[in-house]
């Protein structure tokens, strides 16, 4: 049976999923912590997504506090989770293989549909997306404590069957305090992906995240969910920072405001989540003010948007796979070998 968000969330220890209750492992996608495998759950009668962790090293604490900050999950915008992955009965200890097991989305991640797309998805389908993720993170932020995400880009949204937007990967989350965490410059790294960083994080080794840190994510990914693109030529992190700074942000000759109605607002809005003085940035209640008007003025042509594009998105894995199955190199056979092997066994193997 499925189980319900109360279920979870009233769960004082979230259920243990054993390697035996899953089957038909494949391997997904992979991230700075680890992979993430589809496996469908034999008894649940559903696939789900696991994310294993690189390293078994002292780790398992970090994946236990994301799982415990994705519990919250009780909203349709914000992915669920539905318990914590273990591949070997309790006692062997040594070969003991933590994950998390989360809801699976068919369609991947935002980041997946850019590359796909090579372009903004139909103005409908970007309107709603950009609702359901302002909807998403005031959601975290109304949360007694406040949650915040603090690594919002296109890859930690993901997308399920229809094209609904759910966010994920708090990894990096923290609980707000009114006494916050000082973040020390060694944890850099944690501080999400450059781009999408508060000018505020480069200023200071002593800087201490805020909602506002997340609004400006949110301005940035504004700006890549409507071009499609990502948000600066630059790939080297230093300059990224440097620039953003002085005060550069993504490109607006990139957006031509007249080509949907909505977009004059959506921009206006953009250009206030990343103001430098992040006093200056709205809430996401706020946010949710603008999304939501534009959304409705082309909600009734969201089905025909979603239908466009599953079918463009069929018709490219048709192809591809087609392609695949031409391809006799040992190399291609290796891949699709690997995708179909055991997580435990592969990564013991490599
Ligand atoms: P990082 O965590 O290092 O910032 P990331 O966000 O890309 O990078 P992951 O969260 O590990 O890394 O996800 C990697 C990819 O796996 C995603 O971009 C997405 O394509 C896929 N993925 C992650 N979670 C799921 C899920 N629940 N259902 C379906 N696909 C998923």
């Amino acid at each position: 049976p499925d189980l319900g968000y109360m279920d979870l969330l009233s769960c004082p220890v979230l259920t243990l999923v054993h390697h035996d209750c899953l089957e038909s492992w494949k391997l997904i996608g992979s991230g700075g912590f680890g992979e993430i495998h589809r496996a469908k759950h034999k008894t649940w009668g559903m696939d789900v997504a696991i994310k294993l962790l690189h390293y078994n090293d002292g780790t398992d604490s970090c994946l236990l506090r994301e799982a415990d900050l994705m519990r919250h999950g009780g909203n349709p915008n914000v992915l669920r989770i539905l318990g914590v992955y273990q591949s070997q009965p309790k006692g062997e200890r040594s070969a003991i293989q933590m994950g998390l097991v989360m809801e699976y989305m068919e369609r991947g991640s935002l980041a997946d549909l850019q590359v796909a797309l090579t372009g903004p998805p139909p103005w409908p389908l970007t309107f709603r997306i950009i609702n359901q993720i302002a909807l998403g993170m005031n959601f975290l932020h109304q949360l007694t404590p406040p949650l915040l995400h603090l690594d919002l880009k296109p890859s930690n949204v993901l997308l399920d069957d229809s094209l609904n937007a759910k966010l994920t990967d708090f990894g990096l989350a923290k609980i707000a305090k009114s006494t916050s965490k000082v973040i020390e410059e060694k944890d850099e790294d944690a501080a999400g992906t450059t781009s999408y960083m508060p000018p505020e994080a480069f200023r200071s080794s002593r800087y201490v995240p805020t909602f506002s840190s997340d609004i400006y994510s949110y301005g940035i990914l504004l700006w890549s969910v409507i071009t499609g693109k990502q948000p600066y030529s630059i790939n080297v992190s230093s300059l990224v920072r440097f620039r953003v700074l002085e005060g550069d942000r993504p490109d607006l000759k990139y957006l031509d405001r007249s080509q949907a109605d909505g977009l004059v607002d959506l921009t206006d809005l953009m250009m206030r989540c990343w103001e430098s003085d992040p006093n200056k940035r709205p809430t996401f209640m706020g946010c949710i003010e603008v999304t939501k008007k534009v959304y409705e003025l082309h909600k009734q042509r969201v089905p025909d948007a979603v239908h466009s594009i599953l079918k463009q998105l069929d018709n490219k894995d048709k192809n591809s796979s087609s392609f695949a199955s031409l391809c006799t190199t040992t190399q291609t056979k290796n891949v699709q070998l690997k995708e179909h092997t055991d997580p435990t066994v592969k990564t013991q193997a490599t």
